[in-house]
């Protein structure tokens, strides 16, 4: 194809071809989308126009190929849209959205290409294909069907028009959350900034003064100001106060209130599901998770409920004797909670985060993130020469990953560190390629993306112990990528309450002993952090865990619940207050996303009755953790870091993550694990 659109050309160059990120042009985007979408579904009529008998080989694999143009133009938009945004760019994504989600439907309702699949599905059932081949049919045979591609055209017009009405409540959802985040802002005077930091006096300040109030100090009621404020701030009042308008957020009975959305977004969904036969929501959302049932996740959550909300306990008593002892004739309530922690913390562990950020070097932490793959993937990291490979900025640094054994090439690794302008905030992994061999062998193309602050020529890049851990987490995905060894593209995929798994895992590799004292050093004296410090941190990961578990499984667990119930005749706000009272909730604290603001989810479906993933891949991480511990080489056992490799990492979703865990561990992730990181008493 000959076009002067470089968003549309192919990638050529050196290492499997790289995209031309120097030569992007703002004004091809457009009709790239266009393009790369009409060839699409050029593909897919492709696909539906053949008469022959459906096949694996003459329908899925032109699925898996089709499209891969617009594929190619998405990378770019990605790189927009989250590394080098603008104005002009968000105009052009404002316009496509809708487009690109109609283009979406164009597929996913496709008559004949659904009944293509179905007949390869079914055959499949009869006469098996090879293991992989049968997980991609399974996949995407699921994904048209739990989307409604087998009903019938009176239900499937009645399941459009639920998504449709769905898709607008979610944006006024969302939309209340920012007005009520807008609307509720709390002005200080100079004699109300007791106990805050300079640093967050002098950006209150700018915040007020840019709302036209200049001299006061302005508390915008977002959780980047709401929790500082309240661990920090000495007026008891005001701490009231600010707590009271975040958590009160979309339920002040006024016009942006939340409850009756909640009420119409859970009776839409069990309609829409009932339409294909699901008695709730959960049901259809947990079949092709890890999790698989309700069942398996309540057992989990109420498990550990019982042991963090006994730990809430003991949290309160400790910080009612400080107070006592500070004769401040109070009773603890939600709005003095981290206040008397925090107060409770220093006591107890007296950890100073700015001794431990002078052992934190980014440039050193990318030699153990280098290391930690050496060890335990045998991967090598190379820097590639200068100008090989083309960037979208000139920070962005790119190394060659290959295998040390054999010398393979695997892929490359781009790393964008620094914060700027048109940049999302905090840190993410992306994939600008996946591997892939049914069609010729294709390498991977990965970045890290973090938001440091960029400092002078010279200077070191201090962080703190928890920027450390989210950069090997976000690590973690990227070597989840390099590692794959799938043969078709779909086998790449997520599911949603297994992958955090690789990533948190990869966090454990940060306090071992041989990455402390190679990298963890002081950035003057060069010194290893020393045994002490090390410890404190360690002690100091457990402080606060009532507190923090617990406001997460009241979230995790109304979530299910939501899920579950008839919706029927439900009262929103009631439901919320009956529920939590029977859990016996603690009544120091709230839910962490109570439900008319719980934009998880309810401002789409994204974690829609799958908030409890996040704990559900700790069980997993913690149990994994310890399988090294226990080994003879701790976490550098060659041994079990190749198992590990192979059966958790390699596999991708060719496989059941249950089934890829039992092969790693030889039974079921025990919860003990997870229990004992987090300080709670574990059954034995
Ligand atoms: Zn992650």
């Amino acid at each position: 194809m000959t076009t002067s659109n470089t968003l549309l050309k192919e990638w050529t160059g050196p290492y499997g071809g790289v995209p031309a990120f120097d030569k992007m042009s703002i004004t091809d985007i457009k009709p790239a989308l266009e393009i790369g979408m009409k060839q699409h579904l050029e593909d897919i009529d492709a696909i539906t126009a053949n008469t022959e008998i459906p096949t694996f080989e003459n329908t899925v694999v032109p699925m898996e190929k089709a499209g891969e143009v617009l594929d190619r133009v998405q990378r770019y938009y990605g790189i927009w849209s989250a590394n080098v945004s603008s104005p002009e760019f968000r105009k052009i994504q404002g316009e496509m959205a809708p487009v690109m989600s109609e283009f979406q439907s164009k597929i996913s309702q496709n008559e004949a290409l659904f009944s293509r699949i179905k007949t390869v599905y079914d055959n499949s059932l009869i006469e098996p294909l090879e293991a992989d081949q049968q997980r991609v049919v399974q996949l995407v045979y699921e994904g048209f069907a739990m989307n409604g591609a087998e009903l019938d055209a009176e239900k499937k017009a009645r399941y459009a028009a639920i998504n449709k009405e769905l898709s607008s409540l979610y944006t006024n959802f969302s939309n209340n959350i920012l007005a009520d985040e807008e609307n509720y802002v709390v002005y200080l005077t100079k004699d109300q900034l007791s106990g805050l930091s300079e640093s967050m006096i002098k950006s209150m300040a700018k915040i007020a003064s840019d709302k036209g109030q200049e001299g006061k100090y302005a508390i915008p009621n977002t959780r980047s100001y709401m929790s500082p404020f309240l661990t920090y701030s000495d007026e008891r009042e005001l701490r009231k106060q600010v707590w009271t308008n975040y958590y009160s957020r979309c339920d002040n009975g006024d016009e942006f209130d939340n409850n009756e959305n909640v009420a119409k977004i859970l009776k839409l969904r069990k309609e829409r599901v009932g339409l294909l036969g699901y008695d709730n929501y959960a049901d259809w959302r947990l079949q092709n998770r890890m999790a698989k049932n309700s069942e398996n996740v309540m057992n989990l959550l109420n498990q550990v409920w019982k042991a963090s909300t006994a730990r809430v306990k003991e949290e309160v008593a400790d910080m009612q004797a400080v107070a006592n002892a500070n004769g401040d004739n109070i009773t603890i309530e939600p709005w003095d909670y981290s206040y008397y922690a925090e107060k409770v913390r220093k006591q107890k562990y007296d950890l100073d985060s700015d001794e431990v950020k002078q052992y934190l070097q980014l440039d050193k932490l990318t030699d153990a993130l280098f290391y930690v793959a050496k060890e335990v993937f045998n991967y090598k990291f190379t820097p590639v020469p200068e100008g090989s490979v083309p960037v979208f900025q000139e920070d962005v640094k790119v190394w060659e990953v290959s295998n040390i054994e054999n010398g393979e090439y695997i892929g490359l690794w781009y790393l964008d560190p620094y914060a700027r302008k048109g940049k999302r905030s905090g840190a993410w992994a992306t994939m600008y390629r996946a591997h892939s061999t049914f069609d010729g062998e294709k390498t991977v193309l990965a970045s890290n993306n973090s938001n440091f602050v960029k400092p002078a020529p010279g200077e070191p890049l201090l962080v703190s112990w928890d920027d450390a851990t989210t950069f090997l987490h976000e690590f973690g995905h990227a070597l989840h990528f390099f590692s794959s060894e799938v043969r078709y593209p779909t086998l790449n995929s997520g599911v949603r309450d297994y992958t955090e798994f690789q990533s948190q895992v990869l966090e454990r590799w940060l306090s071992t002993d041989k990455v402390i004292n190679q990298f963890l050093v002081h950035y003057e004296t060069g010194n290893p952090m020393p045994k002490e410090l090390v410890d404190k941190i360690k002690r100091a990961s457990t402080f606060n865990q009532g507190f923090a578990t617990t406001e997460y499984l009241a979230s995790a667990i109304m979530d299910m619940k939501f899920h579950i119930v008839d919706p029927a005749n439900m009262d929103v706000d009631a439901f919320e207050r009956e529920t939590l009272s029977e859990m016996n909730m603690p009544k120091e604290l709230v839910m962490r996303h109570r439900t008319p603001h719980f934009g998880h989810v309810f401002s789409g479906e994204g974690y829609a009755t799958a908030y409890y993933g996040y704990m559900w891949a700790d069980v997993l991480t913690a149990d994994a953790a310890e399988a090294f511990r226990e080994s003879p080489d701790g976490f550098y056992d060659k041994e079990l870091a190749s198992k590990m490799v192979k059966t958790l990492f390699a596999p991708r979703n060719s496989m059941d993550p249950a089934e890829a865990y039992r092969l790693f561990r030889g039974r079921d992730a025990k919860i003990d694990a997870l229990m004992r990181d987090r300080g709670f008493p574990t059954s034995k």
